[in-house]
C-alpha cells in the first residue's frame, strides 16, 4: 500500500482579521503554535511530509505534492488529492489559484497533457467529469439537470456514479473552459463567518485511458499493448469547520451534519488505510458518498496526497488544532 503524503499550508494573515501577524512558526516539515501567552507550547507542535508556510505558491505545492500522482496517472495507477481545512484556510485558492499563482487543478493538467505529449508510442484518451457532493446528493457540474445521482457497481465499470456526464478532451485550454462552465454550478451559502463559504465537496475526475500503437510488428502480444485505465480526482473538500462556531441553524444545521459525516468517514478510511499495521481491516468505505466514490483511488497501490489548509489568525487557533488532529491521523 502507498503511503498517503500529507501536507500542511498555512495562508498569509488577512489583514482586518489579525493586527499581530501568525499564531503558527514553521520550520522545515513542522508547524508549532508559538505565540500564545508570549511562550511556545512544546506539546503543540506536529511533523507532516511537507509544511508551506504563508510564502509558499501553489507551484511549490503542486512540484512536492501533486506531480507525482499526476505522472503515475500518465503510467496508469489511480490517484487523488485533496484539499481539507475549514472554511477560509485556503483550499479553493490550493486547487483553483488566482491568475498570477495558478493552482493544483490547472497545473496537473497543464502538465497531463505535456507529459502525454512526450509519449509517442501509446494513444491516450482524456475524459473529465466534475461533480459535487452537497448534503449526501450528488450533482452533475457540467450538467445541472443531472442531480441526485446514484452510485452504482458493476464488474465492468467497477462503482461508478451513473448518469453523470464526461467530457472527452484533447487540450488544457479545453479543461479549464469546461471547469469554469462548471464552476457557476456550484452551491455556496453565507454562514454568519463572514465568508463566502463553500457547503459542499467538489470532486473534478480525470479518467486516462491509453493504449500502445499498432508499431506494424508482428510481435506476439506484449504488455505494451495492453489497455491502461487511471482514475484521477482533485477534491476540494467543504469546510471542516464544527457548526457551533457558525451559528448555524436550520438548513445551515443540517449541511453542517452531512459535512461532517462524509469528512468523519473520510478520516477514519483514510487512518485504516495509513495504519500499516491492520492492512485487512475492514475499510469503511460505504459510510459516505465521498469515500464510496473515491474507493477505487483509495488504499491499494493508488497514489494519495492530502494538503490541510489553515488560517493563521488566532480567532482561528481551534479550528488549526482540529485540522492539524485530521492531518495527524492521516500520516
Ligand atoms: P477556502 O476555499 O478554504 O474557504 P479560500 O481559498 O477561498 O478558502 O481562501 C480564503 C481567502 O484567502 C481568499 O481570498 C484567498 O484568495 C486567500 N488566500 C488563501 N490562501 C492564500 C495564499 N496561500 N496566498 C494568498 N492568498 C490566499
Ligand atoms: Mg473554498
Amino acid at each position: 500500500m502507498e503511503k498517503i503524503c500529507v501536507a500542511v499550508r498555512v495562508r498569509p494573515p488577512i489583514s482586518q482579521e489579525n493586527p499581530s501577524g501568525s499564531f503558527w512558526k514553521v520550520e522545515d516539515n513542522r508547524i508549532s503554535l508559538h505565540k500564545l501567552h508570549g511562550s511556545p507550547i512544546p506539546a503543540l507542535s506536529y511533523a507532516f511530509d511537507h509544511v508551506f508556510d504563508e510564502d509558499c505558491s501553489n507551484s511549490d505545492v503542486y512540484e512536492l505534492l501533486t506531480k507525482d500522482i499526476i505522472h503515475a496517472a500518465v503510467d496508469g495507477f489511480n490517484g487523488t488529492a485533496f484539499a481539507y481545512g475549514q472554511t477560509s484556510s485556503g483550499k479553493t485558492f490550493t486547487m483553483n489559484g488566482s491568475s498570477s499563482d495558478p493552482g493544483i487543478i490547472h497545473r496537473a493538467v497543464n502538465d497531463l497533457f505535456q507529459k502525454i505529449n512526450t509519449i509517442s508510442d501509446r494513444e491516450f484518451l482524456i475524459r473529465i467529469s466534475y461533480m459535487e457532493i452537497y448534503n449526501e446528493e450528488i450533482n452533475d457540474l457540467f450538467a445541472v439537470e443531472n442531480h441526485k445521482l446514484q452510485i452504482h457497481e458493476s464488474l465492468e465499470r467497477g462503482i461508478f456514479v451513473a448518469g453523470l456526464r464526461e467530457e472527452i478532451v484533447n487540450t488544457a485550454e479545453q479543461v479549464m473552459k469546461l471547469l469554469e462552465s462548471g464552476e457557476v454550478n456550484r452551491h455556496f451559502g453565507e454562514t454568519n463567518m463572514n465568508v463566502r463559504s463553500s457547503r459542499s465537496h467538489t470532486i473534478f475526475r480525470l479518467v486516462i485511458e491509453s493504449k500502445g500503437k499498432d508499431t506494424g510488428s508482428s510481435d506476439d502480444y506484449s504488455s505494451s499493448d495492453a489497455i491502461r485505465v487511471s482514475v484521477l480526482n482533485l477534491v476540494d473538500l467543504a469546510g471542516s469547520e464544527r457548526i457551533a462556531k457558525t451559528g448555524a441553524g436550520g438548513v445551515r444545521l443540517k449541511e453542517g451534519k452531512y459535512i461532517n459525516k462524509s469528512l468523519m468517514a473520510l478520516g477514519t478510511v483514510i487512518n485504516k488505510l495509513s495504519d500499516g499495521a491492520k492492512q485487512r481491516a475492514h475499510i469503511p468505505y460505504r459510510d459516505s458518498k465521498l469515500t464510496r466514490i473515491l474507493q477505487p483511488a483509495l488504499g491499494g497501490n493508488a497514489k494519495t496526497s492530502i494538503i490541510c489548509t489553515v488560517a493563521p489568525e488566532e480567532i482561528h487557533i481551534e479550528e488549526t488544532k482540529g485540522t492539524l488532529l485530521f492531518a495527524s491521523r492521516a500520516k
